[in-house]
C-alpha cells in the first residue's frame, strides 16, 4: 500500500475522526502515488490514521475510506458498504425512497445515491470516489436488482477534481420520468432534468411537520421546486395555496403534481421571483396565515457568508410581514455554513425588524437518511424551523 506521512502539528479535526486531510498538513508523499489511488496515511510519529483516496488537485488531498487497517478497500468492500447502508435506512423505515449513501456520513466520502423505489441516482463528486463507479454499480445490481441507475454528475464540484460534468445511464436506458410515493401523496419525478437527483429527499420529514398548522389556511410557498411543501399543504386542508418558483419547468412540475393528487383546486403555482414578489407583497400589506421559504444554499464559500447572512434575514423578514398575527413562517436553510444556531439568530433579527413576536414551534434537521455525524458540521446542513408569528 502507498503511503502518506502528515506533519507534526495538524488539527484536531484529524484526531476527532474527521475523514479529510488538507494540503497543508501533508508531510511526505511517495513518489510513485497516482491521483485517485488509495493511499494509507500516518501520524509523524508512524501511528496509521485510516486508509482513503488521493488528489493532488483537491484542496483537500486525502479523503478516508476508513480508520480500520485491515479493511481492503476492493469491490467487496463498496458491496459491504453499500449492504449496511440499505441495512441502516431499513432500520430507520426508509425503505421505498430514501438517500442511501450520504457520503463522508456513511464512510464513502463524495458519493450520494438516493434510491427511488427501484430506481437508483447516483453522484460521485471526487476523483478517488469516482473511479470506483463500476464497482459501485455492480453493488447496487447485487443488493437491489434495479429498474434503472442514472448518474447525475452534471455538477460543477467536480471541476475542482479534474472531473468532467456528465450526466447519463449506468444501466440500460430507461424512462427517467418516474412517478414517487411520499407521505401518501404522488410526485412526479425528472431524474435526468430535475435539479440535484430529481427530489428533495432531506425535506420528507419535514413536510409532515406542517399538517395541523395548515389547516383552513391560506398558504403562500416561495422557492417551491416541484410544489412538494405546497402539495403537502392542500392535501393537509389548506383552504389555497400558491406556490413560487423562478424556474419555469419546476413550475411545469408542480402544477402537474397537483394534479396527479387531485389537489388543482387548491394548490396553483406561478413563475416568479421571490425575492421581488416577497419584497412587493409586504409593502402591498397582503396577507397569508402561513408562508414558506425553502431557498437553494446561498453561499458554499466562507467568503461570502455576510451576503447569505443577508438573504436570509430579508427574506424571512419579508415574510413575516405577510403573515397574518398568530399565524406561521416555515422556514429552511440548507447553507451548511450557516450553523443551527446562526440560522436562529438571523430570524430572531428578522422578527426585531419586522417589529413581529414569535415562538419557537419546530425545530429540526433533514430525515434521518442523510444521518448527522458530530464533528463532521457538513453533515448536518439542513435548518428547518416554524414559528408562531404574533
Ligand atoms: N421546497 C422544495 C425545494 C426547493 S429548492 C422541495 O422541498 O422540494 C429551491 C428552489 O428555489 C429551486 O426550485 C429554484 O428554482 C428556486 N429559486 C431559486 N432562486 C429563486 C428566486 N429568486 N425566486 C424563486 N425561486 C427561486
Amino acid at each position: 500500500m502507498k503511503k502518506v506521512h502528515l506533519k507534526r502539528q495538524i488539527s484536531n479535526r484529524i484526531a476527532g475522526g474527521h475523514p479529510w486531510i488538507f494540503g497543508n498538513e501533508v508531510d511526505k508523499i511517495e513518489d510513485s502515488l497516482k491521483p485517485g489511488d488509495v493511499v494509507d496515511v500516518f501520524y509523524y510519529d508512524g501511528k496509521f490514521v485510516g486508509r482513503g483516496y488521493f488528489n493532488p488537485q483537491s484542496q483537500i488531498v486525502i479523503r478516508l475510506f476508513t480508520d480500520d487497517r485491515t479493511v481492503d478497500v476492493n469491490d467487496e468492500f463498496f458491496l459491504n458498504r453499500i449492504k449496511q447502508c440499505w441495512a441502516y435506512r431499513q432500520k430507520l423505515g426508509y425503505i421505498e425512497n430514501c438517500r442511501l449513501v450520504f457520503g463522508e456520513a456513511d464512510g464513502l466520502p463524495q458519493l450520494i445515491i438516493d434510491k427511488f423505489n427501484d430506481y437508483f441516482v447516483i453522484q460521485s463528486l471526487a476523483l478517488g470516489i469516482d473511479k470506483w463507479k463500476p464497482a459501485i454499480v455492480k453493488a447496487l445490481q447485487t443488493v437491489f436488482e434495479p429498474k434503472g441507475i442514472f448518474e447525475r454528475n452534471d455538477v460543477p464540484v467536480r471541476e475542482l477534481e479534474g472531473l468532467p460534468q456528465q450526466k447519463g445511464f449506468l444501466s440500460e436506458p430507461f424512462q427517467t420520468n418516474i412517478i414517487i410515493n411520499e407521505n401518501g401523496l404522488k410526485f412526479n419525478v425528472d431524474l435526468e432534468n430535475g435539479q440535484k437527483t430529481g427530489h428533495f429527499l432531506d425535506q420528507r420529514d419535514n413536510r409532515t411537520a406542517i399538517a395541523n398548522i395548515v389547516k383552513n389556511a391560506e398558504v403562500l410557498g416561495a422557492f417551491t421546486y416541484t410544489g412538494t411543501f405546497e402539495i403537502h399543504a392542500a392535501h393537509y386542508g389548506a383552504k389555497s395555496v400558491l406556490g413560487l418558483d423562478i424556474s419555469e419547468s419546476a413550475v411545469g412540475h408542480a402544477n402537474k403534481n397537483a394534479e396527479l393528487n387531485g389537489l388543482q383546486n387548491v394548490a396553483r403555482f406561478e413563475v416568479a421571483n421571490a425575492f421581488d414578489v416577497l419584497k412587493k407583497w409586504s409593502k402591498e400589506d397582503k396577507k397569508y396565515d402561513v408562508v414558506m421559504l425553502d431557498p437553494p444554499a446561498f453561499t458554499k464559500s466562507r467568503a461570502n457568508i455576510d451576503k447569505a447572512i443577508a438573504g436570509y434575514k430579508e427574506i424571512n423578514l419579508r415574510a413575516m410581514k405577510l403573515i397574518r398575527a398568530g399565524g406561521f413562517l416555515v422556514t429552511s436553510s440548507c447553507t451548511s455554513l450557516v450553523q443551527p444556531e446562526l440560522f436562529l439568530e438571523i430570524i430572531g433579527m428578522a422578527a426585531k425588524d419586522a417589529r413581529r413576536k414569535i415562538r419557537q414551534v419546530v425545530f429540526q434537521t433533514q430525515s434521518a437518511d442523510h444521518p448527522v455525524v458530530w464533528n463532521m458540521e457538513n453533515t448536518q446542513y439542513l435548518k428547518f424551523l416554524i414559528v408562531e408569528v404574533s
